[in-house]
């Protein structure tokens, strides 16, 4: 079977499935094609040769690329940054200023990640290498970046997912790239999954974000996980119905005696029953356990 990597979505958006840990329609990157190219998100550390046979088949040279743009530092948007910066020389790396020291050091970051997932799930994603402080430019609460051809993008800061995220509103096109403020909708699933991993997930601020996002009236909600959705209203209200119904429901599990194995398993019941399934990929059950450990995680601070 012949991958494809790229997908157009509009005149100057493509989105690039990262095929992460050889999955499709899992993790995507988007592609803002102006005058200076613009890759929002690139995946895992292990995902970085997708990533540029994507850029391939629209054209776009490694050494075109004049902005990577992590919307937040997980592995999952941000772990192929540093491999990627190696071949694309003119490249130069936006981000939170919260997550800027975990780009240019990831130690803590990877040791964070290797206590949620685990060794062997590690080794799959691969490791982010360490990005050169001076190919980093950080911002704050709202910027705007010229992608020249007339394009330009509005970032700003929507944390509560994580501290050092940001969402991007490509002006004028009503396209927003959401980042992991609004919950996961696997193409073959039927229901949101919420988002809400270790070690800050926040829900108040996770709310006020996606409040805000909605406030921007976008038409096309471009998603990491996983993909167009032109249904933006929907989407808002799922996460900001599901969020606290999750935290909620986990709340009443650990008030039961519940720990974290039989927590993931009854969520992960859950949505395979709103999906109108008997299991769960793996891609999907791993999803669930991130984010019920986020949940007990922010319960145990915030009782
Ligand atoms: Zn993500």
């Amino acid at each position: 079977m012949v991958r494809l990597y790229a997908t157009k979505v509009s005149d100057r958006v493509y989105l690039l499935d990262t095929f992460a840990v050889g999955q499709e329609e899992t993790v995507a990157a988007y592609l803002i094609k102006g005058q200076k190219p613009a890759l929002v998100d690139c995946g895992y550390a292990s995902s970085h040769q997708s990533v540029l046979l994507g850029l391939s088949e629209v054209g776009v040279k490694p050494s075109d690329v004049r902005y990577l743009i992590p919307t937040h530092v997980h592995l999952d948007h941000a772990g192929a940054a540093g491999h990627l910066l190696r071949e694309m020389p003119n490249a130069e790396v936006i981000a939170h200023e919260r997550g800027v020291p975990h780009l240019v050091d990831p130690s803590r970051l990877i040791e964070s990640a290797t206590r949620v997932f685990g060794e062997a799930i590690m080794a799959l994603y691969g490791r982010p290498i360490p990005i050169p402080p001076d190919r980093v430019t950080a911002v704050g609460e709202e910027s705007s970046l010229d992608l020249g051809d007339g394009i330009s993008a509005s970032l700003v800061h929507t944390p509560g997912h994580a501290p050092h995220q940001i969402s991007a509103m490509i002006e004028g096109t009503g396209a927003l790239l959401t980042a992991d403020a609004v919950g996961i909708t696997y193409p073959n699933l039927k229901t949101l999954i919420p988002t809400t991993p270790p070690p800050s997930f926040d829900p108040a601020l996770l709310a006020s974000s996606v409040d805000s996002l909605r406030r921007m009236s976008p038409k096309q909600l471009l998603v990491p996980h996983y993909g167009v959705k032109n249904d933006p209203d929907q989407v808002f209200a799922d996460t900001n119905r599901k969020v606290p119904e999750w935290v909620e429901t986990v709340r009443s599990m650990i008030k039961r005696g519940m720990v974290l194995d039989d927590i993931s398993e009854k969520m992960s019941e859950k949505v395979a029953a709103e999906s109108g399934t008997s299991d769960l990929p793996i891609y999907a059950k791993v999803s669930v356990r991130a984010s019920v450990m986020g949940i007990i995680h922010y319960l145990s601070k915030n009782p």
